[in-house]
């Protein structure tokens, strides 16, 4: 591999406090995600997945370790830059899709690029680009309500995308979604991914998605073990 990580994790640690003890989440776990790279994290509930992918995304900070954006150490910015970061530069895909129910998938894609300031014309333009890329065109105009599960997670890439991200970060994209489904919205992502050269970390406890990854993370109690490309199939 030529190019230098999009990011990377080093020895990530997460330990949370709680009145009865410590919980460790996440155990010095470390990875890299080249530009145009998937990594799926795979692991039974409770193994951390969640805790590792809002440290990546700037969401939470690790007990110990770094994160890395490029050449930015996003554990050692300020909570302004963090914000920036995490609105300029990276993009979210939730489990539970994060639509607001009274906007048209149109508005919710134009969401993150009002947060940003990105002109009218512009904006009008990514927004059209973003639900076409995920073959949503014709529904544009309907709310969440009106659209199947498959389709609102589509809305929700396109909102992630629509801000050109560089790093794609997707918990359990699919988990809500009947398997069929679950596997062409896989398909979506990781063609996207490939496509656009995205460095993307999407985490999933169904086995049958990780055939899309290039490289996998199994995580067990907090504890990292890698596997090689494409060693999932
Ligand atoms: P997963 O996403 O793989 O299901 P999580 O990252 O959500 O796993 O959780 C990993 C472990 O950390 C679990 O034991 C969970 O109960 C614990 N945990 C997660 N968040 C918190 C928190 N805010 N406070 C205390 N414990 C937590
Ligand atoms: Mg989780």
């Amino acid at each position: 591999m030529t190019t230098s990580p999009a990011l990377s994790g080093r020895d990530l640690t997460r330990v949370f406090t709680t009145p009865s003890g410590d919980v460790h989440a996440l155990t010095e776990v470390s990875l890299e995600v080249h530009p145009g790279e998937l990594l799926v994290v795979r692991g039974p509930s409770g193994s951390g997945k969640t805790t590792l992918l809002n440290l990546l995304g700037g969401l939470d900070r690790p007990t110990s370790g770094e994160v890395w954006i490029g050449d930015a150490e996003l554990t050692a910015m300020s909570e302004g830059d963090l914000l920036d970061v995490r609105r300029r530069r990276l993009s979210y895909i939730f489990q539970s899709f994060g639509l607001i129910p009274v906007l048209s998938a149109a508005e919710n894609v134009e969401v993150p690029l009002r947060l940003v300031e990105t002109p009218g014309e512009e904006r009008d333009r990514r927004v059209q680009q973003a639900l076409e890329l995920v073959g949503l065109g014709p529904h544009a105009n309907q709310r969440p309500y009106e659209l199947s599960g498959g389709q609102q997670q589509r809305v929700g890439i396109a909102r992630a995308l629509a801000s050109e991200p560089e790093i794609l970060i997707a918990d359990e994209p699919t988990g809500q979604l009947d398997s069929a489904t679950a596997a062409t919205i896989m398909d979506l992502l990781s063609e996207l991914v490939h496509e656009r050269g995205l460095a993307a970390v999407v985490s999933t406890h169904d086995p049958l998605l990780m055939h899309r990854a290039d490289r996998v993370l199994e995580l067990h109690d907090g504890h990292a073990q890698r596997r090689g490309r494409h060693s999932a199939a």
